[in-house]
C-alpha cells in the first residue's frame, strides 16, 4: 500500500497523457495537491516511446505547431517550464510539409502565411485568389475561438454551431475548382484523420494554422518531453502513480470520494478529472451516474480511424535526414486514403524522420504512418498486450504484421528506390497496439471524430452530472499537444480564476 493511501488530494487526475500532465501542472502551480494516476509503467500516453536495438522510437508525437515565438504553444511551453529545458528543431521554412503524389508531383507548405501563399502561388499561379481566401478563412475561424489564441475576451470557450457545421471538403470545393489545389490544402489530413463528408473546417483550421505558425520537431521526441514534464511535475509536488489503472469509484452521497485501482489501492480526493475517452470514463464511474442522454450520445459517437505504423531504423549514414514531413498519396483524392480496400492498402502515408542524435545529415529512423481500420485486426481483437503485461498475440498476428510491413516498404521503394538497402530493422504497431497502450477506443488515433453534419453531438463539456467529476484530454476541445493543452486550460477554468490564469500564462509570451 502506498504511503499516500490515506491522503485526501485536492485533485485526482486519471491518465498521464499530455492532457493529464497539463491539468496536473496548472493545478499544482496554483497550490493544490494533485495525484496523477496512470495505468501503464510509462507516463505520457500517446507520447510514450519504446526502445529497440538502442534506438528510441516515438509513438504519437512527430511534430508540434504554433511554436514560433509569441505563438500559442510556444507560450504554453514556456508557462509549463518546458521550453528552456528542451531542444527543438525548426523545420524547413519553405516546406515543412510536402504533399506528394505517385505521378511525381510535389507541393510545399511554407511556414508563415506570406511564405505559405508564396510557395503555393509558385505551383498554382492562376489560383492566387483562392489561396488568399483559404488563408484568410482559416485565420478567421481560429479567431472565433479566443482561447486558441490564449485570449480571455469572452466567457465562451467553444466555437458556435455555425462554425462547427461548415465542412472542410465542401469549403475547399467552394473556393476553387482546381482539384490539385484542393488536394494540396487537404493533403495533411492525416493530422486529423479527416473524413470527406464529416470533417469540419474548424478542425482543419485550428490544426493547419498552428503548423503554419511554427512547425518544430522535438529532439528525441516524446522521450524528452515526458522526462522534462515529469521533472516539472515533481518540482511542483505532483504525486505521480504509474501502474495504477483506475477501475471504479467510491461515492459518498452523489459525490465521488475515492478511486479504486486495479492494484487494489484507494486514492482519495476532493475533485476528479478524467482525461481518458469519455466512454471509458462512463464505464469507470457507472453509467447510472450520468444523464442517460449523455451516455447514449457518447456511446454512439464515431471515433477517428486507427493506424498501422512502420518504424524503420537505418544503417549509419545511409538515408538522408528530412527536415520536413511527407504526405504521399497513391490516389488522386487525398480524402479517399481512409477508404482503402484490401489489395490497394495503403493508399497514402505520412513519412517523418526524427531529428538525428549523431550526424545531422543522416536519419537514424523513419516513421511511416498509414491508416488502418480496426476491422483489419479483428481476428486478434481478444488478445491483449501492455507494458505491464507484455506478450505476443500469436504467430498469425506476427505474420499479418510482416505482410503489411512488406507492402509499406514496397510502396516506399517507389519514392526511394534502394531504401531497402539502408534498413537495419523494421518494427510495426497496429490498431491493437494503440488500443492496449493508450486505452483508445479500437485504437482510434485522435479520439472522437468531429462531424460537421451533427456539430453539437461532438461537443464535450468539462463538467459532468457528477458534481466533482470533470473531463479533459484530447476529446474535450481538439487533439494534439496543442489541443490537449488548451483543453487542460479550459478544464482548469472550473477551479482557478480564469482571468488571472490567462494573465499568468500570457506573461510567458516571448513577444512581451
Ligand atoms: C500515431 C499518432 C501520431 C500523433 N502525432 C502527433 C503529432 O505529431 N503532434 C501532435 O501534437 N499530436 C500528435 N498526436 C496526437 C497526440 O499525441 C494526442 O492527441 C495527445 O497526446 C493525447 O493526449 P491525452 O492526454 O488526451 O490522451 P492520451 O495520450 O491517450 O493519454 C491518456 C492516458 O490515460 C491512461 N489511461 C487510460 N485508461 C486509464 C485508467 N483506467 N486508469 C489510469 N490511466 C488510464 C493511458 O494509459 C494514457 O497514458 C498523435 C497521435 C497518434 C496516435
Amino acid at each position: 500500500m502506498s504511503k499516500d493511501a490515506d491522503k485526501i488530494f485536492d485533485f485526482v487526475i486519471i491518465g498521464s497523457g499530455f492532457g493529464g500532465m497539463c491539468c496536473a501542472y496548472i493545478l499544482a502551480d496554483e497550490g493544490y495537491s494533485v495525484a496523477l494516476l496512470e495505468k501503464n509503467i510509462q507516463y505520457g500516453g500517446c507520447l510514450q516511446i519504446f526502445s529497440r536495438d538502442k534506438f528510441i522510437l516515438d509513438t504519437g508525437l512527430h511534430y508540434i505547431g504554433g511554436f514560433d515565438p509569441g505563438q500559442n504553444l510556444n507560450t504554453i511551453f514556456h508557462y509549463l517550464g518546458l521550453a528552456d529545458k528542451m531542444k527543438f528543431h525548426r523545420m524547413d521554412e519553405n516546406g515543412f510539409d510536402i504533399i506528394s503524389f505517385s505521378d511525381g508531383r510535389k507541393f510545399k507548405h511554407g511556414m508563415g502565411y506570406e511564405n505559405f501563399i508564396q510557395q503555393l502561388v509558385k505551383d498554382f499561379p492562376e489560383e492566387e485568389k483562392a489561396i488568399h481566401a483559404f488563408c484568410k478563412k482559416i485565420q478567421e475561424v481560429c479567431k472565433q475561438f479566443p482561447i486558441y489564441h490564449l485570449k480571455d475576451e469572452q466567457a465562451e470557450n467553444y466555437l458556435d454551431v455555425e462554425v462547427r457545421g461548415e465542412n472542410a471538403h465542401d469549403y475547399l470545393a467552394s473556393i476553387t475548382n482546381n482539384i490539385a489545389l484542393r488536394n494540396v490544402l487537404a493533403g495533411n489530413n492525416m493530422l486529423y484523420a479527416g473524413v470527406k463528408e464529416k470533417t469540419p473546417l474548424f478542425v482543419l483550421a485550428l490544426i493547419f494554422n498552428s503548423y503554419i505558425c511554427g512547425s518544430y520537431k522535438i529532439v528525441t521526441g516524446g522521450a524528452q518531453l515526458i522526462r522534462q514534464f515529469s521533472q516539472r511535475l515533481r518540482e511542483k509536488g505532483v504525486k505521480k502513480m504509474n501502474r495504477h489503472k483506475v477501475v471504479s469509484a467510491i461515492y459518498d452521497d452523489n459525490k465521488i470520494s475515492a478511486l479504486k485501482t486495479d492494484n487494489d489501492e484507494t486514492i482519495y480526493g476532493k475533485k476528479f478529472i478524467s482525461t481518458i475517452h469519455p466512454s471509458a470514463t462512463i464505464d469507470i464511474f457507472g453509467q447510472e451516474n450520468f444523464y442517460p442522454a449523455f451516455v447514449k450520445r457518447i456511446n454512439n459517437l464515431e471515433n477517428t480511424t486507427s493506424s498501422f505504423i512502420v518504424q524503420l531504423t537505418f544503417k549509419p549514414y545511409s538515408f538522408p535526414y528530412l527536415n520536413h514531413n511527407i504526405y504521399h498519396y497513391f490516389t488522386d483524392d487525398v480524402w479517399e486514403t481512409i477508404n482503402y480496400s484490401g489489395e490497394e492498402w495503403p493508399l497514402g502515408f505520412y513519412l517523418t524522420t526524427p531529428v538525428p542524435v549523431k550526424n545531422k545529415s543522416f536519419a537514424e529512423s523513419l516513421t511511416v504512418m498509414c491508416y488502418m481500420q480496426p476491422e483489419d485486426v479483428a481476428p486478434w481483437v481478444n488478445t491483449f498486450n501492455s507494458t505491464v503485461h507484455p506478450g505476443s498475440r500469436g504467430d498469425d498476428y506476427e505474420k499479418f504484421k510482416k505482410q503489411k510491413e512488406e507492402l509499406v516498404i514496397k510502396k516506399l521503394e517507389t519514392l526511394y528506390p534502394g531504401i531497402r538497402n539502408s534498413i537495419l530493422h523494421v518494427y510495426s504497431s497496429s490498431p491493437l497496439t494503440f488500443r492496449d497502450y493508450t486505452n483508445s477506443v479500437n485504437g482510434s488515433i485522435y479520439g472522437i471524430l468531429k462531424n460537421s453534419n451533427s456539430p453539437l453531438s461532438t461537443v464535450i463539456n468539462s463538467r459532468t452530472k457528477i458534481p466533482n467529476l470533470y473531463l479533459s484530454g484530447q476529446n474535450l476541445i481538439f487533439h494534439g499537444v496543442l489541443g490537449t493543452s488548451i483543453g487542460a486550460i479550459v478544464t482548469c477554468f472550473e477551479f482557478v480564476n480564469r482571468k488571472k490564469l490567462m494573465e499568468k500564462i500570457n506573461s510567458f509570451s516571448q513577444l512581451i
